[in-house]
């Protein structure tokens, strides 16, 4: 019997390498967008994250009529209202810099005590099929920073510390930061769902 295939509804290969390791020894092979170059970008204009995963895992089944399953994830900071969220990737505008994202930040939690500057990134993966859809949830909590550190990883994680670290996303491993960051623990959770799935 031939592997199920299932695509991965992203065109960021580090998103592929990093959920293909998580999901291996499945008897499932995954397939990226680059196979399908007639589908156009995909959209990301929900409200929630959980809206834009299933925008994004939908648009996919409708274009390849394969299983799809994409993901959304987000910085939430409790200081401003779980805020930037949905739009952490264009937190300071359309086209910015990670940095750009990083500066606004850390500018909006000026004064703020350490005991307020808890934050959690949160990633949603969702499967969809045409008929049937599977979501879940990875939390991963810390705190911002009052200043960058560190250059490994991307987007916020200079001005991240998991909880239980005294240093940020971007001075640890990537195994480390995997073995504990929001998308690794959606993708787990997605993991034990296809076992029963395939
Ligand atoms: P995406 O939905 O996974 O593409 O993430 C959207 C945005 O959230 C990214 O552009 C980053 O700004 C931020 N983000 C998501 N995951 C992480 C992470 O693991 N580290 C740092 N920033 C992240």
């Amino acid at each position: 019997m031939s592997a199920r295939r299932i695509v991965l509804a992203t065109r960021n290969k580090g998103k592929v390498a990093e959920i293909s390791e998580i999901l291996a020894g499945l008897p499932v092979e995954f397939v990226g967008l680059e196979v399908f170059p007639h589908l156009g970008e995909l959209i990301e204009d929900g409200a929630t994250l959980e809206e834009n995963a299933f925008k994004k895992a939908q648009q996919t089944y409708q274009a390849t009529g394969l299983p799809s399953l994409a993901d959304d994830s987000g910085l939430e900071v409790f200081h401003l209202g779980m805020r930037p969220g949905v739009i952490s990737a264009r937190y300071a505008g359309e086209h910015v810099t990670y940095e750009q994202n990083n500066a606004k930040l850390l500018a909006e939690l000026e004064g703020v005590p350490l005991s307020q500057r808890v934050a959690r990134f949160r990633c949603v993966a969702l499967l969809f099929d045409g008929t049937m859809e599977k979501m879940t949830t990875g939390i991963c909590h810390g705190v911002i920073t009052t200043a960058p550190s560190g250059h490994g990883g991307f987007g916020y994680d200079p001005i991240f510390q998991p909880k239980g670290y005294d240093r940020t996303f971007a001075e640890l491993s990537i195994s480390i930061k995997n073995s504990m960051s929001h998308r690794a623990k959606a993708f787990l959770a997605m993991r034990s769902f296809l076992e029963v799935y395939v």
